[in-house]
Parts: C-alpha cells; structure tokens; sequence
C-alpha cells in the first residue's frame, strides 16, 4: 500500500510480521537527482518483498537514494543496510549508535531485567523474541551522523532535524517549516501510544519525552506523517492527549505503590494494559518485558519528582512510597 501524501512524498506502509503495530510507514521522497528513504522496515522476509515492490513500482533507483533513520528500533532501521548502495548517506543519530555499536548493549538489558524482577529464565525466552535480536541486521553501513537543525534538502523539500529523546535516547524528527509538516517517527503516533521505556537507571526517558513533546508543540505544524498508521492533523491536540495519557498512569503506579513495596516488574503486573490476554499471566514474556521497562520509567520518573524512593535489595529494586 503506498499513497503520495504530497507532490514527491509517498507513505509506504511495510507490513510487520505478528506484530501488534501491525505496519511500518517508510517515506520516499523522490527527486531527479537523490531520492530519500525515511524508515525502512525490518530484516524480514515479509518487508523486504514488500520493500522490493515498492521500489519497483515507485521506480527507485537505489544509486540514487539516501536515507533517513529515526531511530534505531528493528522496524524502523532492520533493512538500511540491505537497500543502501554505495553512494547512499544513511543520516543517522549519535545516541542511538551507540547502542548499536555496544557489544554488551543486550547483557546490560538482561541484567536491567533482572534488577527489575524478572527471573532468569524468562529472561534467557524474552531474549530469543526480542524484535532487537531478530530482525536487525548483525552489523551496519557507515553513518552520517546528524544533531539539531541539521538541513536535509530533496528538491523543494528542506527537512530540519529535531531531536526529540524519549522514545529512544537519539529519536529525531524531521520537520519541513514551510510546509508546517513532520516526519515524527515513533515520537508522536496518530492512534498509538509510543512506548516509553527505561533501559538503565541513569536515564529518565518518560521526562525526556515530556519535554520533546512541549518541544514540537511549539513549532507550527500542519500535518504529521508517523512511523505507523495514518498520517493526520491536529498535532498539538495529540501532543495533549499523550500527555495526559502519560499523567494518568503516573497517577495509577502512584497509586500502586501507596498500597504496598513493589518491584517494576509486579507494578506492571497490577497495572491495566491494553491488551488482548485475559490475565498477566498470559502476556507472552515479550510482552512482559516491554510492560515492566514501561512501569519502570513511570517509576523513575515519580522517584525523580520525589513522590516514591527506590531500595535495593538481593540485586533487586523495590519502589515505596
Ligand atoms: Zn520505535
């Protein structure tokens, strides 16, 4: 499915293999001299020969074409090295490197799951269906790493960065003054919740988020194309409804913690989601694990704002209010 959103941008939606996000949105931007690919899909059988139609159909040709990653997330970068060619720039971010460029990046988050309440074995089963370590490729091209108000300019396109941690540490938007639009990546989604997680306890990514939220809502714009779903207008009304949304659960892991000491992982247990499974129980471990580096950040976020304090006991945290 492609759709031409205006004169040169097309959203191409890359179906995603058992995945509730169900696609990605990967954005060409042709022009006669370089064309620029942003988002591309993950390392799978699926994206790629929905990537390789697309390609074809839009008539891409790949020596002629850069690309722009938001961030480093499977879905979004899984196929830059399989369609880049030799004279592609791949526009990248520092932060986000740097995580996939450490070698100990997955023994970290296995031990951060690990303080945080999981035990071993679902640990060693979260690894083996973690999206990360599935559909990335094992290494990467060369990047030209990019920071704030960096210019990306395809005809009469002039797309400026703007970094917007949170969602990851390096997430960046692009944002076309002129045509008051942004490609918002997973910072700002139409339908979705971003997922806001916390990977390490020198980190408070939820007030990150916060803070590139109120960022974006000061620039003018008129349209948001996101990494999935629809594009759509209201940017500001959305802006406020994420965070909202954000405040009402601080107040539920609040409460929760009023009631009693309690790891992230069973703060996620008694938190509500919104998901199919009838119980906690059932959430497949993956599920699990993204639902306790959720409760996490939220945890972090009230210990920052002195609500909760945090102890450690047995290589194992604890939250109490
Ligand atoms: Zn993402």
């Amino acid at each position: 499915m492609s759709e031409e959103i205006l004169p040169d941008i097309f959203r191409v939606e890359i179906p995603l293999p058992k995945n509730p996000l169900k696609a990605v949105n990967s954005y060409f931007i042709k022009n006669k001299n370089r064309n620029l690919i942003i988002d591309t899909g993950m390392k799978h059988q699926l994206c790629i020969d929905a990537m390789d139609n697309a390609i074809k159909k839009h008539n891409i040709d790949l020596n002629k074409t850069d690309f722009f990653i938001t961030h480093l997330h499977a879905d979004h970068m899984g196929l830059v090295k399989y369609l880049s060619t030799k004279s592609s720039i791949i526009y990248f971010n520092k932060p986000d490197e740097n995580i996939l460029k450490n070698d100990h990046f997955f023994d970290r988050m296995a031990e951060f799951a690990y303080i945080s309440g999981f035990d071993r074995e679902s640990i060693k089963q979260a690894f083996k269906d973690h999206p990360g370590t599935k559909y990335s490729p094992k290494t990467y091209p060369d990047f030209k790493i990019i920071e704030e108000d960096y210019v990306i300019s395809i005809g009469n396109y002039n797309l400026r960065c703007v970094e917007t941690p949170g969602h990851t540490n390096g997430h960046t938007c692009l944002f076309e003054s002129e045509k008051k639009l942004i490609f918002s990546g997973d910072h700002i989604l139409g339908s979705i919740t971003p997922n806001i997680s916390l990977w390490s306890l020198d980190e408070n990514p939820l007030n990150d988020y916060f803070k590139s939220l109120e960022k974006i809502k000061k620039l003018n714009i008129e349209l948001v194309l996101p990494g999935h779903r629809q594009v759509f207008k209201d940017c500001n009304k959305r802006i406020n409804q994420l965070l909202d949304h954000h405040e009402k659960r601080l107040d539920e892991v609040l409460t929760i913690i009023k009631q009693g000491e309690k790891t992230p992982f069973e703060t996620a247990q008694s938190m509500s989601w919104d998901l199919s499974y009838k119980s906690w129980d059932l959430f497949p471990v993956m599920q699990k694990w993204f639902a306790t580096s959720e409760a996490f950040a939220h945890l972090k976020h009230l210990e920052y704002l002195k609500k909760i304090k945090r102890t450690i006991r047995n290589s194992t945290i604890f939250y109490y209010f």
